[in-house]
């Protein structure tokens, strides 16, 4: 049986990994699987966002599909610079409760996709449908031979609901859940209560950035040990490993 490796390079964020890269803050990734190119999220602002993907060597021509996650500028404010120069036949997928005028000015350029539900949004790309009650947020789940990987902005719905809602979707296990995971003002019982139910849900690996915070990145260090990935702008993660 062919395998289906997937290739998830993170363009933007303000954790650094890869040093030739720029840091801001914000959060954008490139998934690549069975010959799809779907970027999640577009960073703060495009001259960042564009300079890392060429020092990638990532042609932005090759995206066709573009997934935002949720309003805030950190994640939709390089759109604006990319969809000129993004595939032909682009399509971007926002949260329905997005402002009128901002799809209106997606219009002009990309096939909009307005998401309310759960559905697939690609060749076994999910996305969780608008979760929240506060700030509306969608993210993705990837299915992959090696089980589900779960894409998330900022998570402000709350990771541990959007790695449920994503498990749901499909009942697989959670192999991977890498981006933002907002834990920033958390307590360390609060932190610790988190990661308890990463467990419990059966989250086999982590990759956390973005707005995560330093003590929740380093207690997920900590309790994952070799199935804690450090990310950053210019990581690049393969599953299967
Ligand atoms: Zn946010
Ligand atoms: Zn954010």
């Amino acid at each position: 049986m062919e395998s289906k490796a997937l290739t998830i390079t993170i363009v933007y964020d303000n954790n650094a990994y890869d040093p030739r890269l720029r840091t801001a803050w914000g959060f954008s990734c490139l998934i690549e699987y069975q010959g799809q190119a779907i970027l999640f999220d577009s960073g703060g602002d495009s001259p960042t966002l564009l300079a890392n993907m060429a020092a990638l060597g990532i042609d932005p021509g090759e995206i066709e599909t573009i997934v935002l996650s949720h309003i805030h500028g950190d994640h939709t404010g390089g759109l604006s610079g990319l969809l000129p120069v993004a595939g032909d036949g682009l399509t971007v997928f926002v949260p329905q409760s997005f402002p009128a005028r901002f799809k209106e000015a997606v219009r002009t350029r990309a096939q909009l996709v307005e998401v309310v539900k759960p559905r697939e949004i690609g060749k076994e790309v999910y996305t969780t449908g608008e979760l929240g009650t506060g700030i509306i947020e969608q993210s993705l789940a990837v299915r992959t031979d090696e089980s589900l990987v779960v894409v998330t902005g900022c998570a402000h719905p709350g990771v541990v609901e959007i790695v449920r809602q994503a498990k749901a979707l499909s009942g697989d296990e959670v192999y991977l859940v890498l981006g933002g995971f907002h834990l920033g003002g958390k307590s360390r019982r609060e932190i610790e209560g988190i990661i308890s139910e990463f467990r419990r849900l059966g989250v086999r690996k982590v990759a956390p950035c973005h707005c995560t915070g330093e003590q929740a990145i380093r207690m997920f260090r900590q309790e994952y040990g070799e199935d804690f990935i450090q990310a950053g702008v210019g990581k690049v993660i393969l599953v299967p490993p």
